[in-house]
């Protein structure tokens, strides 16, 4: 049984932070502000993965209150959610993210995003697609002040 995810996460680009998206230090003038490494992307791809099992989101299992998850690298998240993907018999069928911000060009990142992703997962690369786009200069995101998100899953049941 295939069972379809989506994730959406945005967070705010603050001086004085390293700019972590997709599990990859991206350099740039800027960071985005979070309790973990702020890094929107994975949060976006754990929401996902935790939709498509009805599983609730981030949030719930993470929460931002927790000092545990302070400053930490959200492959640890990643991790820790792709582990109940595993404990419910699920595979990854595909991963398809949109990567929105005005700045950096994140267009030679994509490849390493795409390889931090399928380490961390153990999936081949193939089975990710990882798209960056512009805001066009429009609203908070296109004056570079945020970073948005978007991410859908396919899981596949191996129960059945
Ligand atoms: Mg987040």
């Amino acid at each position: 049984m295939e069972k379809i995810g989506i994730g959406y996460d945005i967070h705010r680009l603050v001086d004085d932070r390293k700019l972590f998206l997709g599990g990859v230090e991206i350099p740039y003038i800027k960071g985005l502000l979070g309790h973990s490494d702020g890094d929107a992307l994975l949060h976006a791809l754990c929401d996902a993965l935790l939709g498509a099992m009805g599983e609730g989101d981030i949030g719930e299992h993470f929460p931002d209150t927790d000092s545990a998850y302070q400053n930490i690298s959200s492959v640890g998240l990643l991790i820790e959610t792709f582990a109940l993907v595993k404990k419910n018999d699920y595979i990854i069928s595909n991963i398809d993210a949109v990567v929105i911000a005005q700045e950096p060009n994140l267009a030679p990142f994509k490849k390493p995003m795409r390889l931090k992703i399928s380490s961390a997962l153990g999936i081949p690369e193939e089975r990710i697609n990882i798209k960056a786009k512009t805001n066009n200069g429009l609203g908070e995101i296109g004056a570079k002040a945020a970073i948005a998100c978007f991410v859908a899953v396919i899981l596949t049941n191996t129960r059945r």
